[in-house]
């Protein structure tokens, strides 16, 4: 079986000082496709050493040699857009052809692009000046469910301010990383600037989370591991960004159009087979259009295929690995257990699969606020459908989660509609299932983070701000 080459440091492909083996398998198959070399903390503090070192020439670029990098970056990412979209469909499942024609990783390469187009690094405030500068070593922490993507929305930003920088990439999606690295390589970005190590999140996301050399720690992916990196990073007193798990409420209202707001609700929550920190999975619904909605996501849920990845049909793919897919059985099964309505799915694979970690489009319906399958994140093709008597009850019941990243809202009125997003808890909130807005600012309240990515604010996470008093 075939190696493949592991760390990137200091510009070079480098073997691990502190070796493991990380097993990729395609959850289509169940089959081993490769071993990655995972690595230990003398990787990480070598990785940090070549990342101080390039930092005192790299901070001091001007704007446009940054501009020159990441257009740079882009072209090469373009020119490797279908061994992206490869390695998405065996690595993590995407369907293939949904994942050739996935925009998210441009988009947002572009919208960096145009933030350090305009943004202004300095201002003159009276006699003081406000300087912005990079923040310094940068850790970077990132999950498997975009892999490439949530790695761009954190590399790109922290290039544009001119930090340099240490990435862990998800150690269930390693390739991702490695073609990554090749596009960082072939587009000429300087030795020590950016540096990635492969491993796992307990080892080497521990490591870098603790390490002195480093200035901040940017992380994605569950509240479990980001309290942990938060603790970590609290002894060298680290600015800690984190973009954690969500638990969304898609608020119906009864003016809204049902038959397209429970087809895309629905659709929404088995994209990417439900693993998606802001998909809308609490469908909450006016008590006396329950059995409606319920209808309408029955038939919505079970025209969707299910299985081969490489089938252009296929709108749904496995789950990504077999601790997820044993995670999902467990809240379905709970879901059962607790007594909520299974309007289709259910435990178990579909029928005609018998390999794979396929999980069967799932709909619950009557779901209270309180089961488990309300609370927690799935992270599955799992949609909770809530009934509500009233327009308070309905935003009660949105807010009342631990989580705030994402919450949506339907209706006919938009003056109504913004009335009632205006007091929902969560950083982005949809109005009429919107296209994602690359430039709007995209973060958790509550226990789904802190800080910001995206546009100007995703920028700023990777800056200092400096007050030049007596400047003028
Ligand atoms: P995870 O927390 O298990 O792993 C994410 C990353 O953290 C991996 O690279 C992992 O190796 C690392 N990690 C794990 N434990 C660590 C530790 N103790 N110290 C340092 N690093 C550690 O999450 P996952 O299963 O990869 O991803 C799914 C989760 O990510 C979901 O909760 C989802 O909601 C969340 N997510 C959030 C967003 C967002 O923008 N808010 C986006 C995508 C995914």
């Amino acid at each position: 079986m075939q190696h493949v080459r592991q760390h990137y440091i200091d510009g070079d492909w480098v073997d691990p000082l502190d070796p493991t083996l990380l097993d990729v398998i395609d959850p289509s198959s169940e089959q081993l496709i490769t071993r990655i070399a995972g690595g230990g903390p003398r990787d990480v503090d070598r990785a940090v050493a070549a990342a101080r070192k390039a930092f005192p020439l790299f901070s001091t670029t001007t704007p446009p040699q940054r501009l020159e990098l990441l257009r740079a970056v882009l072209s090469e990412y373009e020119r490797r857009r279908e061994d992206i979209a490869e390695v998405l469909s065996t690595e993590i499942g995407a369907p293939f052809q949904i994942a050739r024609k996935w925009q998210l990783a441009l988009a947002e390469l572009r919208s960096v692009i145009e933030v350090l187009e305009h943004y202004q690094f300095e201002e003159l405030q009276g006699s003081t000046k406000i300087v912005r500068e990079p923040i310094g070593v940068v850790g970077l922490i990132t999950p498997w469910n975009w892999p490439i993507g949530q790695i761009i929305m954190k590399v790109a930003p922290a290039l544009a301010a001119g930090c340099t920088m240490v990435l862990k990439p998800s150690e269930v999606a390693p390739l991702n990383a490695i073609i990554w690295s090749e596009i960082m390589h072939s587009a000429g970005v300087p030795a020590g600037v950016y540096n990635m190590v492969q491993g796992e999140g307990a080892v080497v996301g521990e490591a870098m989370s603790a390490h002195p050399g480093i200035d901040m720690m940017s992380f994605t992916g569950s509240t479990r591991a980001g309290i942990l990196i938060a603790q970590s990073a609290a002894k060298t007193v680290k600015r800690v960004a984190q973009e954690l798990g969500g638990k969304s409420a898609n608020i119906l209202l009864p003016d809204a159009d049902f038959e397209s707001a429970v087809t895309k609700g629905v659709l929404g929550v088995m994209r990417n087979s439900g693993q998606a920190c802001s998909a809308p999975t609490r469908m909450l619904v006016p008590a006396e259009r329950h059995e409606e909605v319920k209808r309408i996501a029955k038939s919505v849920a079970e025209g969707l295929i299910v299985g081969d990845v490489r089938d252009p049909k296929t709108n749904v793919g496995p789950v990504v690995s077999k601790s997820q897919f044993d995670n999902v059985q467990r809240f379905i099964r709970a879901g059962i257990d607790e007594g909520a309505d299974l309007v289709t799915g259910g435990p178990g694979r579909p029928e005609h699969l018998n390999r794979g970690y396929f999980v069967r489009p799932t709909v619950f319906a009557n779901v209270h606020n309180d089961m488990i399958i309300a609370r927690e994140e799935i992270f599955g093709p799992v949609l909770s459908i809530l009934p509500y008597r009233n327009e308070e009850e309905a935003i009660d019941l949105a807010n009342d989660t631990i989580f705030g990243l994402a919450a949506y809202v339907q209706s006919s009125d938009l003056a109504r509609a913004r009335s009632v997003a205006a007091r929902m808890r969560a950083g982005t909130v949809h109005i009429n299932y919107t296209a994602p807005d690359r430039a709007a600012p995209f973060g958790g309240y509550k226990q789904s983070g802190n800080g910001r990515e995206n546009g100007k604010w995703g920028l700023e996470e990777y800056l200092e701000v400096k007050a030049l008093l007596g400047y003028d």
